[in-house]
């Protein structure tokens, strides 16, 4: 079982659905901790990334392609640090995945793609509350997975679960990057937003994965 174009383009529809139903939310935790944006900014540029693929004449032959559309639109739309944190993301992660079909170290390579384009784009490193810490432990859970002989379906569902661990995680953390970290020890108890975004994206990239078939 490998994933391909479709899975892709059903990951890009199901964040963009779970993002818009979470935007509320989204924004609350980054009112508490930062500016209260995090929700709109994410929706406006998933909103702009469904409309830029729906407007095609062509839908993209390869994943690359899907991840391509996904920075390029996040770093023009969604603004803040994480418009360019994801678009940076998603352009690694789409430079690895030029080939038809993604096997599970496909998948490992994406995440780890990924993460490394956050981390050289924002210098934040695990326990600082950030997405990082997400992103983290759900590449580690990916290798782990992938190593141990599970297929991409089950790779990205441990990620999907680390990460939601590694969400929960950044509650009791102080923020030492970002605008939270302004906040010093009043960054303390509540969730990170852009960790909690991670994990919609890769529970969506998971039920992407399963409802392809
Ligand atoms: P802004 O912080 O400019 O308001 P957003 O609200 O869109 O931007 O996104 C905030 C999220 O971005 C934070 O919750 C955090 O997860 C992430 N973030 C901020 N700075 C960094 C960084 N240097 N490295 C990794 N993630 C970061
Ligand atoms: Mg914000």
């Amino acid at each position: 079982m490998t994933l391909d174009v479709t899975w892709a383009l059903l990951w890009v529809r199901l964040t963009a659905e779970s993002v818009r139903a979470a935007k509320d939310e989204l924004t609350e935790l980054d009112r508490v901790i930062g500016d209260g944006d995090h929700g709109e900014n994410l929706d406006r540029g998933f909103t702009a990334v469904s409309a830029k693929l729906g407007a095609l004449e062509e839908q993209p032959a390869r994943i690359d392609e899907v991840l391509k559309i996904v920075a390029t639109t996040l770093m023009s739309k969604v603004g803040g640090a994480s418009g360019p944190l994801y678009g940076t993301a998603f352009l690694r992660a789409a430079k690895v995945t030029g080939i038809p079909e993604l096997d599970s170290q496909g998948v490992v390579a994406l995440l780890e793609a990924a993460l490394e384009g956050i981390t050289a784009r924002g210098h934040a490193e695990a326990g600082q509350k950030t997405m990082v810490d997400a992103w983290q432990p759900a590449v580690d859970a990916a290798e782990a997975a992938a190593g141990a002989g599970d297929d991409p379906e089950r790779v990205l569902a441990a990620a999907a679960r680390a990460a939601a661990d590694g969400a929960r995680s950044t509650t009791p953390m102080v923020a030492t990057k970002g605008r939270a970290s302004y906040l010093g020890e009043r960054s303390a108890g509540h969730e990170d937003p852009g960790a909690a975004s991670t994990r919609l994206i890769l529970d969506a990239a998971v039920r992407a994965a399963e409802e392809r078939g």
